[in-house]
């Protein structure tokens, strides 16, 4: 079997292709036409970002069982063409995570001696042994936000240290941090205790901006700041007034909201360290990266197994087209119950009726599985893996099969279940290919699941329809749907709005001034 190298990959990725007895051929920089000439004798390739692998390309890859990148972004593969030929398409999540735990220590260590600061004033020619006084990390408690890869080898290094760790993750069983030997706390418990706040979050609507003015004000006084995930997370602004209000004692950051930076106060800032994004820069991270997708795709071309693959390779083409409106409405499903979820998860309920269950459900509830943990985790999670990563985590998977669907000739209704809360959302498909959301927390709805919906649970009284329309109609913003549900006359209500524009924090904050309006989720699908 053949394999094209067609970006820089480091040689031991190349060795293990060709020790497993692959013809290995490095061919770097081709052209679109050229690649799709090149291609076609191949059974695999490995590609970084610069090879751009179009519809045409893949069309034209006749043999081609496997895509490999070397790295996480996959912006540069048509999925859909490659999904549809029953091309495996994988990358290499993983391979940079000791190095950026490796980092934030790093960073933490810096802040706390003042390395950075020390060594500009001994090249200056000074000795100021008094200036540089630092505080120990022993003893000290470390507040980990995102307990996901990066945030676990974080603790075991902080632990190593002596320090003791917390963590916040919603996302995560307690019995699975309880495993790691790691305290969950909620958000206000981390900021109020925290000696250390170090994130590892991935940049999402929830995530931006997670430490603002609201989180400063919640802090401990003298907390250090640490940021190795994605600019953005922090507010930098906000970051900088609580330097110099003396309410954080020290900042340091790898990722910034504009990369690179342009001027900002906190550079003038002496209680600082910043790097320019180079948590995964190290040798070893090359390497694993390499070594790392050299191995998935060498055992997924000898049929041994298949890791870290983000679309439904194992599916025939035919059963892929038939099953497809299920798994985009299961997906959607998901997607909302995520967006839904409030506190620490325990378990995810999913149950099928109707004619849905002439097909294998599997792929199915991967696609729920996979909705549901994308707002949480964003790319890193896929249809292969999210199974997987949701045992990980702890999260108890039930699926029950029924033949009742009531109205409904199929039905899917996922249900999750947290410390504090349950949240629930059926749907169907309208003559087996329109989705129909029916269902959301109990209220009988019929909303489709696209683009932006507004979820508003509001007592069902005169007015609160028309208040709702006035307020988005004032502020510009169109309403393309509009569903109701209540329980009874009079009692409470939900409201299902699907909206042309996005929403900002300050028209949420104007529809909540209504006294029968309680709660809003703004869900992006
Ligand atoms: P991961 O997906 O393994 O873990 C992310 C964790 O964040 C998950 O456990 C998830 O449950 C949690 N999370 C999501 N939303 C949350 C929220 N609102 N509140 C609290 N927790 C939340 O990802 P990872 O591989 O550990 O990477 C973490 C971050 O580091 C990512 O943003 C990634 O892009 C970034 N990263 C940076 C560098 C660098 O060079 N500085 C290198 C690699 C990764």
């Amino acid at each position: 079997m053949k394999v094209l190298i067609s970006d820089n990959l480091s040689p031991e990725g190349i060795e293990i292709l060709k020790s497993a007895g692959f013809e290995v051929v490095v061919k770097t920089g081709l052209k679109p036409q050229e690649l799709a000439e090149e291609i076609k004798s191949y059974d695999g390739i490995i590609i970084r970002s610069g090879t751009k692998l179009t519809s045409e390309v893949i069309q034209a890859a006749d043999k081609l069982k496997v895509i490999g990148r070397a790295g996480v972004g996959l912006d540069n593969v048509d999925l859909g063409t490659a999904t549809k030929k029953g091309i495996i398409v994988m990358n290499a999540p993983s391979g940079n995570t000791i190095s950026t735990a490796e980092h934030t220590m790093a960073l933490i260590l810096a802040l706390s001696r003042n390395i950075t600061q020390a060594d500009t004033s001994l090249r200056e020619g000074k000795w100021e042994r008094k200036k540089f006084k630092g505080v120990e990390i022993y003893g000290k408690v470390l507040g980990i936000v995102g307990l996901g890869r990066i945030g676990r080898e974080v603790a075991k290094r902080a632990m190593g240290f002596g320090m003791r760790v917390i963590a916040y993750d919603p996302y995560l069983s307690e019995e699975t941090a309880r495993k790691l030997e790691i305290e969950l706390v909620d958000y206000p418990q981390l900021l109020a205790s925290a000696d250390y706040i170090t994130f590892h979050v991935p940049l999402t609507e929830a995530t931006y901006h997670m430490f603002s003015e609201k989180e400063l004000e919640m802090v401990k006084p003298g907390v250090r700041i640490i940021n190795c995930s994605r600019g953005g997370v922090v507010d930098e602004n906000v970051l900088y007034k609580g330097l110099t209000e003396n309410k954080i004692a020290g900042v340091a950051l790898d990722v910034y909201e504009q990369e690179p930076p342009e001027e900002s106060p906190l550079f003038k800032m002496s209680n600082t360290v910043f790097t320019p994004h180079l948590g995964a820069s190290t040798e070893e991270a090359q390497l694993n990266v390499a070594i790392e997708i050299a191995e998935q795709v060498r055992d997924a071309l000898l049929g041994k197994a298949i890791r870290n693959a983000v679309n439904l390779p194992s599916l025939e083409p035919e059963v892929y087209e038939e099953i497809k409106p299920y798994l985009l409405l299961a997906e959607k499903i998901g997607l909302i119950l995520g967006q839904l979820l409030d506190g620490q998860i325990k378990t995810l309920k999913l149950k099928y009726s109707g004619e849905i269950l002439s097909h294998d459900i599997t792929p199915i509830s991967s696609a729920l599985v996979k909705g549901f943990l994308t707002p949480i985790l964003m790319e890193s999670v896929n249809y292969v893996n999210a199974p997987v990563i949701a045992h990980e985590r702890g999260i108890n998977v039930e699926e029950v099969k029924t033949t009742a669907c009531g109205n409904f000739t199929n039905l899917i209704q996922a249900t999750v279940f947290s410390r504090e809360q349950e949240n629930s959302v059926s749907g169907t498909l309208f003559t087996k290919k329109n989705p129909r959301i029916v269902e959301i927390d109990g209220y009988h709805v019929e909303a489709i699941p696209e683009g932006i919906m507004m979820i508003i649970y509001n007592m069902d009284k005169p007015g609160v329809i028309g208040y709702i329309g006035t307020t988005l109609g004032k502020r510009g913003i169109n309403i393309s749907g509009m569903t109701f549900g209540r329980r009874r006359p009079g009692g409470d209500a939900i409201t299902v709005l699907n909206l042309d524009s996005e929403v900002d924090s300050e028209t949420i904050q104007e529809l909540l001034k209504l006294e029968h309006i309680n709660t809003i989720k703004v869900i992006k699908l």
